[in-house]
């Protein structure tokens, strides 16, 4: 289990790594087919910002020789925004007074009907943590309402157990997306309160799922909660970890930064858009064959440029309050930065070359 293997990274290392790397060793780095989590870590260092251009140069290179110009579309259906944490950064915290919504499953199937018009065939399940309303029972009819529609269905709600993921599985589930929000324990704390507060529980959700034979995995941190550096490195090694011990699940990351909510939650250690670029692009140099994933949290220029480095995964049309494609009769999770709908960002691909592939693209290349 990942909980038993992250006491093993040393992150005093990894920092006195990027404190002395030059740029004589990070142009040397960029010259590999196949880079460490060593040189991974001289490539997030801060003088690498001033090599940014050749870095995301070779992102581009190798995504486009990956993935071609492909990029996968999916969007989020939110279940609920009722929840029984107290996240300090999140708008459905179950302290926040906003107005909670929770789908029935004859309104997930319109939500679904309208979002198939749109010609979404990838769909993300949304949900706080809620074991009352969203329960396994719900979830498996959810799946199964959602699969009538869609090719690739993938849930993000709380941690279940295996044999939750195995049930779940054979009604149709594709994928799991959890965020860690951060890999240092101590800062978990911090933002935490509730059953989420588990740290060593929600680090292990991804062990049990791919033990559960869900197929996709997409991990991520909350940038903004801790340093980026330190969050770059567990990430690192979680993908590392999940590689070898799963092997024949596949892998996404993405990178959510903190967005203005109902809370007013400003993030201690902001990430600036040249860093947040720097990022995304070293993990394309660690890793060629992950699925980068932005979504419309981020503007309508950082995407489109995004686009053009190295990230083959974006959401688009998204609303983030339960009912949202239908109805707003309810409060979203955070302000999105891309408000371009669906066929507006469609259109934008096929205008700079680029694919859109409406399906999980592994299954069409
Ligand atoms: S981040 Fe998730 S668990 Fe925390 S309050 Fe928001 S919905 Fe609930």
């Amino acid at each position: 289990m990942f909980s038993e293997y992250i006491p093993s990274i040393n992150i005093d290392y990894y920092k006195s790594l990027w404190a002395a790397a030059s740029k004589t060793e990070i142009q040397n780095i960029l010259y590999k087919n196949k880079i460490s989590i060593d040189e991974f870590a001289v490539l997030l260092s801060p003088i690498s910002l001033e090599m940014l251009k050749d870095i995301a140069y070779i992102a581009r290179e190798k995504t486009i020789k990956k993935f071609g110009y492909n990029i996968g579309l999916y969007t989020p259906l939110y279940l609920s925004n009722y929840c029984v944490n107290a996240c300090s950064y999140c708008s459905f915290n179950c302290n926040a007074r906003i107005i909670r919504k929770h789908l029935t499953i004859e309104e997930v199937e319109k939500e679904c009907k309208e979002i198939k018009k749109e010609g979404f065939d990838n769909i993300l399940l949304v949900s706080g943590e809620d074991h009352e309303k969203v329960n396994i029972n719900y979830l498996i009819d959810a799946v199964k309402i959602a699969k009538k529609y869609f090719s690739y269905v993938a849930i993000e709600v709380y941690p279940l157990e295996e044999k939750d993921y195995k049930i779940l599985r054979d009604a149709g589930l594709d994928g799991v997306t959890l965020y860690q929000e951060t890999y240092n324990r101590e800062v978990y704390k911090i933002y935490h309160k509730g059953p989420k507060a588990n740290y060593s529980y929600r680090l292990d959700t991804m062990d049990r799922a791919a033990r559960g034979g869900i197929k996709r995995l997409n991990i991520a941190s909350l940038f903004g909660l801790n340093d980026w550096r330190e969050e770059a490195i567990y990430l690192a090694h979680h993908i590392n970890y999940l590689r070898k011990n799963y092997w024949n699940v596949d892998l996404a990351l993405s990178f959510p930064r903190i967005r203005p909510n109902s809370l007013g939650f400003k993030p201690l250690y902001p990430i600036t858009d040249k860093e947040l670029v720097l990022l995304i692009a070293s993990f394309r140099l660690l890793d060629d064959s992950l699925s980068l994933v932005l979504s419309t949290r981020e503007s309508e220029s950082f995407r489109n440029g995004m686009i053009k480095i190295c990230v083959n995964n974006i959401s688009a049309g998204s609303k983030t309050n339960p009912g949202g494609h239908l109805e707003d009769d309810s409060d979203g999770q955070f302000v999105i930065a891309d408000n371009r709908t669906s066929r507006q960002i469609y259109e934008y691909l096929r205008s700079i070359g680029y694919e859109p592939v409406w399906k999980d693209w592994e299954k069409v290349l």
